[in-house]
């Protein structure tokens, strides 16, 4: 056995793999294509760059984005300890400066002798050794292929093992049950603000509590239409190709999503502005542009006139349901923003005592807060377009845009049909997935899910056999959700309650049942990572 682990992609998930295989004495090849070569979104050849939203989601105790950032934080992460020593204000959420941290991860990364970084684009996932993939939503188009291919063989093997499919089906039925005994409720962010969920990638941001509220179902049958429609059109299109080639397009799942504009602060009009947090909770660190209903009515006309990017053949897919680019949801209804990310409700204006029709929130970039970002504003139109609208804002009406908003492609796997819980390939176990091509969303559950993939691929090239997280702690549900979702419907989640099991007893108050469950988590988190005896140093 080789006491070495090779990683592709230092990014959030890589770059903390890469220190958690170090720190357990582990030599690790850590392989980063930029900025030899670059993805649609990276500006940077730093490690561990934040693509869009600078937000790592709520601080609030007892919310999942918290426990599963507290997990992390006694597990030793090194990601999580540098987003604190970047945090910039953020109310209840905590943001980073996105520059300063990829720069220390960077160097953290760099300075640890056992990390060897190899600046080249990978085509090949090895098998002869431990391999950790985490090369993002953004893959290369030449290392997406090879996992394809690596996927059908081992959806194959999984297709021919009858124990596997009935222990899937055993998944199933679990995952049912739990739905049940939990009732289902979207609450995990359900009960929080835009601001603390970090808004972009979240069901609140794309139509909150109008299409939340007894429209789940609907919000489901989209986003299974969506996965169908792409499951058939890459079906169709690699018809072409030989058997293996088809099925493999199968397990590789593609959808879109966006990115939010940012623009300099002292382009923006303070005087038309005002600083506020929903509902006062928390500091008032947010930048709130108000709109009247004649001026939201504005906005909305020449935001459905508005030019979009020409979309290539690729691009007439659905989008993600959770990240649906402004314009796309200003279709869905002329108040759908209004209970979206212009959500007015909590946001009293200081001036006339009560919240705006419409408001449009500002969060602060970095530490120098010379740079805002338009919090949920992801958009797929043309730059000029960009400008000539958002610019109808109160405040905005001279904003100068470091970066506009723009459409991508996210790769990810089939975690369930693939996976096991220790994020090991089923047909591979040599072979470990982690970040958001392993089937989690959002920047915090990459990092977590780099986390554990480290410390598994350490164990494994150790000799050992990495046991799973337990199921009542975040870091558990997450790999749950991975490994034992309904794979015909699959998509990436975020941490919410929604993912974590159900109390034993009903507990009617949803803090005090948040709470219990924290506290529940974390008793059995802490008992694993002990008896894991993680010889850290
Ligand atoms: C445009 C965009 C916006 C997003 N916005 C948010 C947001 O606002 N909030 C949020 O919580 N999440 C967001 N996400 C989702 C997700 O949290 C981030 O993408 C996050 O960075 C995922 O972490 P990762 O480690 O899986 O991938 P990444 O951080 O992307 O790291 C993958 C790394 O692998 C490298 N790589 C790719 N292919 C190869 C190859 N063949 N060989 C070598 N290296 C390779 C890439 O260059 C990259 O550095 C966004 C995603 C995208 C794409």
């Amino acid at each position: 056995m080789s006491n070495r682990v090779r990683i592709i992609g230092a990014g959030l998930a890589g770059s903390e793999a890469a220190w958690q295989c170090a720190r357990r004495g582990i030599e690790v090849e850590l392989y980063e294509m930029r900025p030899v070569r670059s993805t649609p979104a990276h500006q940077t050849g730093e490690f561990a760059e934040l693509v869009c939203s600078n937000s790592l989601k709520s601080d609030s105790e007892n919310t999942a984005p918290w426990l599963l950032k507290e997990e992390m934080r006694r597990a030793g992460s090194l990601l999580m300890e540098i987003a604190r020593e970047c945090a910039v204000p953020a109310g209840h959420a905590l943001a980073v400066d996105r520059v300063a941290f990829a720069s220390r991860v960077t160097e953290a990364i760099g300075r640890e002798p056992l990390i060897k970084v190899r600046r080249e684009e990978v085509t090949h996932v090895w098998d002869d050794g431990v391999t950790i993939t985490a090369s993002g939503p953004l893959t290369s188009d030449a290392l997406s292929g090879e996992i394809a291919r690596l996927s059908a063989s081992a959806a194959k093997a999984a297709h021919l093992d009858g124990t596997d499919t009935a222990a899937l089906k055993r998944c199933a039925t679990q995952k049912r049950e739990e739905e049940v005994g939990a009732g289902r409720e979207m609450e995990g962010a359900g009960g929080a603000s835009l601001q603390e969920v970090g808004c972009d990638h979240t069901l609140q941001g794309v139509g909150g509590d109008l299409e939340r509220r007894g429209s789940e179902s609907k919000l489901r049958r989209a986003s299974e239409g969506a996965t169908e429609e792409i499951d058939n059109r890459w079906h169709g299109q690699e018809a072409r190709h030989k058997d293996e080639g088809a099925r493999a397009t199968q397990e590789n799942l593609y959808f879109y999503d966006s990115i939010s504009p940012i623009v300099e602060a002292d382009s923006i009009d303070k005087d038309k502005v005002y600083m506020a947090a929903r509902y006062d909770k928390g500091s008032a660190d947010y930048i709130n542009c108000p709109m009247t209903k004649e001026e939201y009515d504005r906005f909305l006309d020449a935001l459905l006139e508005a030019q979009s990017v020409e979309e290539r053949d690729w691009e007439k897919l659905n989008y993600f349901e959770a990240c649906l680019p402004i314009e796309e949801i200003a279709r869905r209804g002329r108040d759908t923003l209004r209970f979206g990310p212009m959500k007015p409700v909590g946001l009293r204006d200081p001036r006339t005592g009560r919240p705006p029709y419409a408001v449009v929130q500002l969060r602060q970039e970095n530490l120098r807060a010379d740079s805002y970002n338009l919090v949920g504003f992801q958009n797929h139109l043309k730059f000029g377009e960009q400008a000539r609208v958002l610019r109808m804002i109160p405040g905005l009406e001279n904003a100068r845009f470091l970066r506009y908003g723009q459409i991508h492609r996210n790769t990810y796997i089939n975690g369930p049909k693939l996976l096991t819980e220790t994020l090991q390939m089923k047909a591979h176990p040599q072979v470990l997935f982690a970040g958001q091509i392993c089937g989690v969303e959002g920047y915090v559950e990459s990092i977590a899910t780099g986390l554990l993939a480290g410390v598994n691929a350490a164990v494994i090239a150790q000799g050992g056999r990495p046991e799973p997280p337990p199921r009542a702690s975040a870091f558990g549900s997450l790999v749950n959700y991975v490994a034992r979702a309904e794979g015909k419907s699959f998509q990436p989640a975020n941490i919410t309650f929604d993912l974590l099991p159900a109390l034993p007893q009903r507990v009617r108050d949803r803090k005090e049942r948040h709470r219990r469950q924290c506290e529940l988590a974390l008793r059995e988190f802490d008992a694993w990572w002990e008896r894991m005896a993680c010889p850290v140093g």
